[in-house]
């Protein structure tokens, strides 16, 4: 029997770590989950704990140590706080592969702590590669440390390139559209938070879900693309394709079109992030080919959608200028869900922020610690004129 894989996952109470759990739960032979992780919401790490029982877990919110220790004094957990204590962690010698399911910049120091102990990352979240796609990669080079999607999209074209030898003619990366597909400019301009929270076709955490209506989610797949499978942007097609069955598609250079479909379930490309190479049996929901009457391609607007934009244009002026916009996309993201802004103040801060934030070509670590709050700054500054 194969070794049962030992998993930590950062971000555990979260969209992403919860479907993650159910597929351990799954396959209990194969996965064990070592530790849990979540900013704040410590009861539900704490009923996590007591089902999985992992050997650690960690709250970064320091102020809910506490009560989680308390919740959890009776089971031989170690329970840990703090952001530091996140990259701590992950280099446990037990620890397999890590989870990058943590939401934002925030997911980026402990991903590289974990690429450093040359661990397996099952990356979902995207922001480490859209901040320091560049970086990411030479360290997960020198450290021997695979990188393995599970963004769907890019699950699916990590699948549709196995056993072939010859190159990416060009990336067909789908998009859903978002709530918002089919809204004029007009419409988009008073849209509210809660319509933008109604996704059509995934349920994920409040933060993508809002980056999937202005199209930003899209833009950074786009980045995370290019990092992920060293493709250019101009062979990067983005294709809007509501139904969200096609997951994305891989043209080689004699035409041919290789494509990943299935229900639209994050599950499976988590689970394959854990089995690879092998796939595991699933309880998950089959594709019907006949209740899906059928399958729709658009071209993606970036009038009505300009962050989609932005991110081609953050690409081509590379160093730190997509660290830049993932800061300000973080500040007007939650502004507009605190309604602080409007859906359309979004795209023009974040290109306001991106022109004027200092640039660097080659950055280091520190320097992208040093833009992302910088450009945090500026673009808190323009929302509070
Ligand atoms: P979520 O908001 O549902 O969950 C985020 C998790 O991270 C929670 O467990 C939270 O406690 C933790 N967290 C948030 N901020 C933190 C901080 N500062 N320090 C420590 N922990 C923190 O988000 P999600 O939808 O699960 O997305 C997670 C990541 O996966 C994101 O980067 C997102 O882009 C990516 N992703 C999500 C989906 C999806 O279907 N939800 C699909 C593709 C990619
Ligand atoms: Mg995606």
């Amino acid at each position: 029997m194969d070794k049962q894989k030992q998993i930590a996952i950062l971000g555990s109470t979260g969209s992403i770590g919860t479907q993650a759990l159910q597929v351990i739960a799954e396959h209990p032979d194969r996965f064990a989950a070592r530790i849990l992780t979540a900013h704040s919401r410590w009861q539900l790490l704490a009923e996590q704990a007591r089902r999985f029982v992992p050997a650690a877990v960690v709250i970064a919110d320091e102020g809910c140590y506490e009560p989680l220790r308390d919740a959890l004094a009776d089971l031989p957990i170690q329970v840990y706080a703090g952001a530091d204590a996140l990259c701590q962690v992950v280099e446990s010698d037990a620890v397999d592969i890590v989870l990058t399911a943590m939401v934002g910049f925030a997911g980026l120091p402990p991903t590289i702590s974990a690429i450093r102990a040359g661990k397996q990352i099952a990356l979902a979240n995207k922001e480490t590669m859209v901040v320091a796609g560049e970086l990411i990669n030479a360290l997960a080079i020198e450290h021997k440390a695979p990188i393995l999607p599970v963004d769907s999209e890019h699950s699916a074209i990590f699948q549709s390139i196995i056993g072939e030898v010859s190159p990416i003619e060009k990336i067909i990366l789908t998009a859903s559209g978002g709530p918002f597909r089919t809204f004029s400019r007009q419409q988009l301009a008073t849209v509210t938070p809660d319509q933008a929270l109604r996704h059509p076709n995934w349920d994920m955490g409040a933060k993508i879900t809002i980056d999937s209506a202005t199209m930003m989610n899209k833009g950074f797949e786009v980045i995370e693309a290019k990092w992920l499978f060293d493709v250019e942007p101009d062979r990067i097609q983005v294709v809007v394709h509501p139904q969200s069955v096609v997951h994305s598609a891989v043209q080689f250079a004699d035409g041919a079109v290789k494509a990943q479909l299935g229900v639209p379930d994050m599950r499976v490309p988590i689970q394959l992030a854990f089995s690879f190479p092998e796939r595991l049996q699933s309880s998950f929901d089959r594709l019907n080919w006949f209740t899906m009457h059928s399958l729709t391609f658009e071209q993606p607007d970036t009038e009505r959608f300009p962050c989609l934009a932005i991110a081609y244009e953050a690409l081509r002026r590379g160093g730190n200028a997509p660290c830049v916009v993932n800061a300000a996309n973080e500040v007007v993201n939650l502004a507009f869900r605190q309604q602080r802004c409007s859906f359309t103040d979004i795209h023009e801060t974040i290109a306001r922020t991106m022109d004027a934030v200092t640039h660097i070509n080659k950055p280091t670590l520190d320097d992208y610690l040093a833009t992302d709050a910088e450009a945090r700054r500026y673009a808190d500054s323009l929302l509070n004129k």
